[in-house]
């Protein structure tokens, strides 16, 4: 949930940047390991979580400039795995309620599970497939999905708007996830497609 105005993904990086930090008697103070153990700053804070949210640039990553970039970076996130799921965070030594998915509660929530694999959100998918009389590819996994506008047959100025549905449905994906495990009522299913 945004805490301080600053988006979840945010949040839970700068967590994870903190909870890596050592630090060091060094003299008559504490290094800061994000620092080369020199004292701490903001800058090195920020310097860090960009690392982690602004893309480098070493994967490829298909942008569409219809959306504002914090929707393409969601998608680049996931498909670089760096997105919080509760098994990751769990791995990472982060206190989380639960592992299992906060929306059908019936498997480890990992990025693959939440936006692909989850049996609650394959109507979704299969909606989006009939809308655009598109076939689902073959084996539904979160790449499947990401790369699904290579694989079908539309005229060139649909393709645009069909690869604007795709990060649009990650992105709707993602805050049902986030009302479903932060929401104080549960979300209904069928607000996702
Ligand atoms: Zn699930």
């Amino acid at each position: 949930m945004p805490r301080g105005g600053i988006e979840e993904t945010e949040w839970f990086s700068f967590l994870e940047v903190v909870q890596g930090v050592q630090l060091q008697q060094v003299q008559d103070r504490l290094g800061w390991s994000l620092d080369s153990f020199d004292s701490f700053s903001v800058s090195s804070v920020r310097y860090a979580l960009d690392s982690r949210l602004v893309p480098s640039g070493d994967r490829g990553t298909r942008w569409n400039n219809w959306f504002p970039i914090k929707l393409n970076i969601l998608v680049w996130r996931i498909q670089l795995s760096n997105i919080p799921t509760r098994e990751r965070l769990s791995i990472r030594g982060v206190m989380v309620p639960s592992i299992m998915c906060p929306i059908c509660m019936a498997a480890a929530e990992t990025i693959d599970h939440i936006f692909a694999g989850c049996r609650d959100i394959w109507d979704s998918w299969g909606g989006l497939a009939i809308w655009w009389g598109v076939f689902l590819p073959s084996h539904i996994s979160v790449q499947s999905l990401i790369n699904w506008l290579d694989g079908v047959n539309l005229r060139r100025g649909q393709r645009k708007a069909f690869d604007a549905v795709i990060i649009t449905s990650f992105w709707c994906l993602w805050n049902f996830r986030n009302m479903s495990a932060f929401g104080t009522v549960l979300p209904k299913k069928s607000v996702i497609f």
